[in-house]
């Protein structure tokens, strides 16, 4: 088990397009030990969700988890999910918005407007193909993962800005009704 160092925004990996995982790595004990050290790093770090390049390695490879954490007792519960090369291969017209925080984003939160279902078509972590119908909280957190392997973090999405706080002061006046995780 490991914890990996998260990049900040302004790390330049952040901002590249990642690299597809060749299939025959897949079942390699060297790709298998980062999944595991991906999943370690986003439950060290209270998040519910982590994109490889978040953790400096320019791959298509996410994770997704939100289990009874006791900050968000009334979010929806998403069981561990590893998603590789994973596609949104369909949005919904309805959109909402929600408040995000990112783990690469210390300490920030801010409003983005997203799709309010998606379905996305990936592998799993052992290479087989998976089809995953997301709405609510789980297709939001597909989204924010996925815009982090094609470069793009949730503030570039912000059409307010003024809708960007810094977590105390979100808490602090009053905003804290408004779910706000880390992913
Ligand atoms: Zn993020």
């Amino acid at each position: 088990m490991a914890i990996l160092k998260v990049a900040q925004m302004g790390h330049p990996v952040l901002r590249e397009v990642a690299e597809e995982v060749p299939v025959d790595l897949i079942p390699t004990p060297g790709f298998q030990s980062f999944v595991d050290d991906m999943i370690d790093t986003m439950r060290e770090y209270d998040g519910a969700g982590l994109a490889a390049p978040q953790v400096h390695e320019s791959l298509r490879v996410v994770v997704i988890e939100s289990m009874d954490n006791p900050r968000y007792p009334d979010a929806d519960q998403i069981p561990l999910t590893v998603l590789v090369n994973p596609k949104l291969t369909s949005f919904s017209q309805e959109m909402d918005e929600q408040f995000e925080g990112c783990l690469s984003l210390d300490n920030l939160v801010g409003k983005v407007r997203r799709a309010t279902s998606v379905k996305v078509e990936a592998l799993d972590r052992s290479g087989a193909p998976i089809v995953i119908e997301a709405e609510g909280f789980m297709a939001r957190a597909c989204q924010h993962e996925i815009d982090h392997l094609y470069g793009k973090l949730y503030v570039d999405r912000m059409s307010d800005m003024k809708e960007l706080y810094f977590r105390p002061e979100f808490i602090r006046y009053g905003r804290d009704e408004d779910v706000a995780e880390e992913a």
